[in-house]
């Protein structure tokens, strides 16, 4: 790693929205279709958050790729958002009715000449965990983050990326499109009102030890799965897990994997019942003979989606078990997975081998670990359950864990409450 000097840069807006998942991009739309100035603030090196990882969405069972374009070309043609990836808000403070952040945006090292061409990945000598599928494969130190990522450039990774000792895509790159001297900038920002949605991250589940998460590589998360199943996955959609070569004739989904549990996430998380079911139709398309175990504590499916419901539980091979999973542990002999829990119904014990096991773990706010200046507006779970007396609304899953549709009406709300602030100013 090197270290970066920085530059320094200033900039007035209406509304700074921090966060550009599905919640931060459909409220700036809203903001700069109705034609205020917004400044778009993503931490990652691209836009789309947790949606760009989902396979597909409950309960059409389209591709969420479809929705994130369209929210991509109306932001690609609107010039009243000024988009900052790889970047996080330092600080804010409220002065004289106007509110002041320090946006710091770390280096990408590649700029918007960068065609995609790949010139520079059949260089690169370094490989990294790929966090976009949860480590289930590798990419090289300068990578694409997902196929159709937007911003269409490359980035590097400045924890793997040898520097100024390698440089073979400098060299390699007609475009000169690498600047591995780039520094990293610091902003400041002035704006009227703030929107922040910041989105969730996945339980950890390296904490429920029980559930063997960590300990077998055929116990998976939720989100695996949906990597797993997606064709720009680590498996090109092949339901399997990557480098482990066993059947699928049996699948067991652990809902409330650390949810609902005051040891964990005391909260239900909402969605996670609708998307195990969601990903036993994966299971079940591609491997038609396939069971699959569904272990619940209750089912919760709210309003129209209890049709999905009904759809899911008139599949035979779709079994549901009403019991909290005890324990997963893997069977010495066939080396299968035993899943072990309580019929809460006949109070017998149930115990089921599989193949596979799939953990549902809920959602946790990204502002629970990283609270700073938004403390005084957080729940003891971290999301956000109250708008700010300085002008900052929250709108997604940093409020309540909620499914897209629902995230996408109260970003809209969100818009509004902001433009209510920016009238307050003026
Ligand atoms: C397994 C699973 C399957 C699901 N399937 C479905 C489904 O089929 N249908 C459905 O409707 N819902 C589904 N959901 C729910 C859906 O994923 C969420 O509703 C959606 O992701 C919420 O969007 P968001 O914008 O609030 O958060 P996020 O998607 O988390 O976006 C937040 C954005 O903020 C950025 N960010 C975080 N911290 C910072 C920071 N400090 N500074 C700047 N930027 C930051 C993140 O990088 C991210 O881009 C599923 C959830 C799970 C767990």
């Amino acid at each position: 790693m090197v270290s970066h000097s920085v530059d320094a840069e200033r900039l007035e807006v209406d509304v700074v929205v921090v966060g550009a998942g599905i919640a931060g991009l459909s409220s700036a739309l809203e903001l700069a279709e109705t034609g205020f100035t917004v400044l778009l603030v993503e931490k990652n090196p691209y836009v789309g958050g947790r949606v760009a990882q989902l396979y597909e969405y409950f309960p059409k069972l389209c591709p969420p790729t479809c929705g994130l374009e369209i929210n991509i070309r109306r932001l690609r043609e609107n010039n009243k958002i000024k988009l900052l990836t790889t970047s996080i808000v330092k600080s804010f403070e409220k002065t004289n009715g106007k509110l002041s952040l320090t946006i710091q945006q770390n280096p990408r090292f590649v700029n918007s000449r960068c065609t995609l061409c790949g010139d520079c990945l059949s260089v690169c000598p370094v490989d990294r965990p790929n966090d976009f599928n949860f480590g289930l494969d590798t990419t090289k130190a300068i990578y694409y983050p997902y196929n159709n990522a937007y911003p269409q450039r490359y980035v590097i990774d400045e924890k793997y990326c040898q520097f100024e000792n390698c440089k073979m895509c400098v060299d390699v790159c007609k475009y000169k499109a690498i600047d591995l001297g780039e520094k990293k900038k610091i902003i400041d920002v002035s704006a009227k009102s703030v929107v922040w949605a910041t989105g969730w991250d996945p339980y950890d589940a390296t904490r429920l030890d029980h559930l063997g998460f960590g300990k077998y590589p055929n116990v998976i998360t939720n989100m695996m799965m949906e990597r797993i199943a997606s064709p720009s996955g680590p498996t090109n959609g092949v339901l399997r897990i990557p480098n482990l070569d066993i059947p699928i004739n049996e699948v067991a989904f652990v809902q409330c994997a650390g949810s609902r549990d005051e040891n964990h996430l005391e909260y239900c998380s909402s969605i996670c019942c609708l998307a195990s079911m969601k990903q036993a139709t994966y299971i079940r398309t591609q491997y038609p003979n396939a069971k699959v175990h569904i272990f619940y504590i209750d089912l919760r499916a709210n309003g129209i989606l209890e049709d999905f419901y009904n759809k899911t539980k008139s599949d035979p091979m779709i079994e549901f078990h009403r019991g909290k999973v005890a324990k997963v542990f893997q069977n010495p002999i066939n080396k299968r997975l035993l899943v072990e829990a309580e019929d809460t119904l006949t109070g017998r014990l149930i115990e089921k081998e599989v193949d596979l096991v799939v953990l549902a773990t809920g959602m946790q706010p990204t502002t629970a670990k990283n609270s700073g200046f938004l403390a005084e507006l957080l729940d003891e779970n971290g999301f956000i359950r109250k708008d700010s007396n300085d002008g900052i609304v929250g709108c997604g899953v940093c409020v309540s864990p909620k499914d897209v549709a629902s995230v996408v009406q109260e970003a809209t709300g969100a818009a509004m409450k902001a433009i209510v602030k920016i009238k307050e100013v003026q």
